[in-house]
């Protein structure tokens, strides 16, 4: 038989990301006033349609970059190529405001809502150029807080510019060979250097030299990177923060007039070979006499790069729930054109594909509402409405949400991947594509056991943190009316005691197995109180949905794991003291009694 004879599968369409989206719509109209949410709608829906037409034929255009370290003269030149699709869609997404919407501030704390949700409908289409864009984000936000008047006034305005031949990007480098985990090895050190005034305008003006492990945007124009002020002894209380450009002339300034463009010092020593994102020029960098400004106080580095890492880690959450929601788009696509049993059935009709689905739907939804929960948040604070309570809140539930979405996203992609038979398999439906890149959300900014640390010594250092997830989740509880509460009253009382055992398992002090499945089940609770929030509005406000925002509600806190998870953390803190019994057998488990 020729290939043009016989059966032909209709192509699944290719439906709008925010109007065929059955849970962003809400949320946005649950969380904006009514104004907002009818323009930041009217955004959505006309960037949609560019998101379903023109970006997705940009994907077309991309390919892995390329690095020419040395020209035929033997001349070092470290010459990245990026493909035309990549820089095409940087561009796109700096006209679009995907940084610039934090900064103008239109609808004040919604804001972050409305960047973030433009974000998210571009995720499973942008081919990861929002890595790139997340860093830029996060080191506006520092300059903004910490940056020097003459950053602030030359590097701020471009950094969240929209016009894409005056942007900069800006990447991040933090990671080194000794870790990224923990930045107390760092080996980059930074001497003060003297330079002409001109150059000492933008800052404190530093010689910095050493190595960068991981630097994701080397086709940027600058970076916010850690380097060694101090004794090495002092490990990361010696560290300040810096501004490097990649290159100069750098906002005005020029480091060696007489060189057109100075690399800064800077050597492109390999491109990463990764499983995903690899559009992303990621790189190893060696650092030579490079010129950097410093940002903020001297030693004091880590705190000056925290606002960095609570934009970078919520840009984390939405692209894994982003991506998510094009796979699950694609399932249901799918779903619509695939006829199976016996030619009889459409797949969307078949109860056992469809429970499937439901499941997957659900995680979704539960991951929207609660990554979308804490960006509100992060508007508040930024814009200085949110109480201190809130504050506390919001270091609490970044870390929860980036590690809870990494954990849970990709496996609901996997069964999106499933849905589609073979078809899901293949690089031309993108879903795989997707999973690659989206699983290292797992690991950079944190991986999910060094969140979970993080979490803890968050909930200690703060005394207002655990009061105020208590309160807030008391709030969203006592709010159900008491229809409502008739309906839900199992999954209520799930949810309050799991709220007990979680706020209990984390006072100190705290068994070192307790980290991790903390966060789990702070995501499992968390989740389920911004979807009970969203049930309580929708109920209040009779909307058309109230029915299944109810049930998936319901489903979420009984059928999903929020059960085990609270069991798991009810274990381990109800284990007596074994004087690390456990940890040797653990060890036997991996390792063998042998250790190898
Ligand atoms: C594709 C990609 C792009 C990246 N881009 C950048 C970038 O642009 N800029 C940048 O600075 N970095 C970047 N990174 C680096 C990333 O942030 C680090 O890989 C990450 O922070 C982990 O650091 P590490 O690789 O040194 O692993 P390690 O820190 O050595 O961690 C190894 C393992 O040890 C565990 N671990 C470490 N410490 C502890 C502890 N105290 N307790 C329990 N477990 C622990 C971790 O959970 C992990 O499982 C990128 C990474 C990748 C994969």
């Amino acid at each position: 038989m020729r290939i043009e004879q016989g059966f032909h599968q209709t192509p699944f369409p290719l439906w709008h990301p925010y109007d065929t989206d059955l849970v962003l719509p809400q949320i946005l109209k649950r969380i904006l006033p009514a104004d907002a949410f009818q323009d930041v709608s009217a955004d959505l829906e006309r960037f949609g349609r560019l998101v379903n037409g023109p970006i997705r034929e940009l994907n077309e255009l991309c390919s892995d970059p390329k690095i020419t370290q040395y020209d035929n003269w033997g001349r070092r030149i470290d010459k990245l190529h990026t493909s035309e699709g990549w820089r095409e869609l940087k561009k796109l997404a700096i006209k679009e405001g995907l940084v610039a919407i934090f900064y103008e501030r239109k609808f004040g704390e919604y804001s972050r809502v409305w960047g973030f949700a433009k974000s998210f409908i571009f995720q499973g289409d942008s081919n990861v150029v929002m890595c790139p864009l997340s860093m830029t984000d996060g080191a506006a936000r520092v300059i903004e807080l910490l940056g020097t008047a003459d950053m602030r006034a030359r590097v701020f305005p471009r950094l969240t510019s929209r016009d894409p031949s005056q942007a900069y990007i800006s990447g991040q480098w933090m990671t080194e060979r000794p870790g990224g985990s923990d930045v107390s090895q760092t080996e980059t050190t930074a001497t003060e250097a003297t330079h002409p005034s001109e150059l000492r305008a933008l800052g404190p003006v530093y010689n910095l030299d050493g190595f960068k492990w991981f630097s994701s945007a080397t086709d940027a124009d600058m970076a916010v990177a850690l380097a060694r002020t101090g004794d090495r002894s002092l490990g990361s209380r010696s560290l300040s923060l810096f501004l490097v450009p990649m290159r100069f002339p750098f906002a005005g300034v020029s480091l060696h007039p007489q060189l057109a463009h100075s690399n800064n010092g800077i050597e492109i020593h390999r491109l990463k070979n990764k499983l995903g994102t690899r559009l992303v020029p990621t790189a190893e960098l060696s650092l030579n006499a490079t010129t950097g400004f410093r940002i903020g106080d001297l030693n004091a580095g880590v705190k000056s790069i925290t606002p960095v890492l609570n934009i970078t880690r919520l840009h984390s959450a939405i692209t894994s729930v982003g991506c998510l929601s094009r796979c699950l788009s694609i399932a249901r696509a799918y779903a619509s054109v695939r006829i199976v049993d016996h030619g009889k059935h459409l797949l969307r009709d078949v109860s056992v594909h469809t429970a499937t689905l439901a499941k997957v739907s659900l995680l979704y939804r539960a991951l929207a509402h609660l990554v979308f929960g804490v960006v509100h948040l992060l508007g508040r604070v930024e814009t200085g409405v949110a109480s201190p309570a809130e504050e506390a809140r919001l270091r609490l539930l970044t870390a929860v949400a980036k590690g809870f979405a990494a954990h849970k996203a990709c496996g609901g992609m996997e069964e999106c991947m499933a849905a589609l038979g073979g078809e899901g398999y293949m690089e031309e439906n993108i879903i795989s594509r997707l999973i690659r890149d989206c699983l290292v959300e797992k690991i950079w900014e944190g991986t999910i056991n060094v969140l979970s640390l993080e979490l803890i010594r968050g909930a200690h250092s703060n005394p207002l943190a655990l009061k105020s997830l208590a309160e807030w989740s008391k709030a969203i509880i006592d709010s159900v009316p008491p229809q409502m509460e008739r309906s839900l009253s199992e999954a209520l009382s799930i949810l309050r005691i799991s709220v007990q055992y979680l706020l209990s398992a984390l006072k100190p002090p705290v068994s070192q197995f307790v980290p991790r499945p903390a966060l789990i089940l702070f995501g499992h609770v968390f989740a389920a109180l911004y979807l009970l929030e969203h049930s309580v509005w929708s109920s209040v406000n009779d909307e058309s949905e109230k029915e299944i925002d109810m049930e998936c509600f319901r489903r979420w806190v009984v059928e999903e794991g929020l059960v085990e998870a609270t069991e798991e953390v009810k274990r381990i803190v109800g284990s007596p003291e074994d004087g690390g019994r456990r940890t040797d057998v653990d060890s036997d488990i991996v390792y063998g009694k042998a250790k190898l």
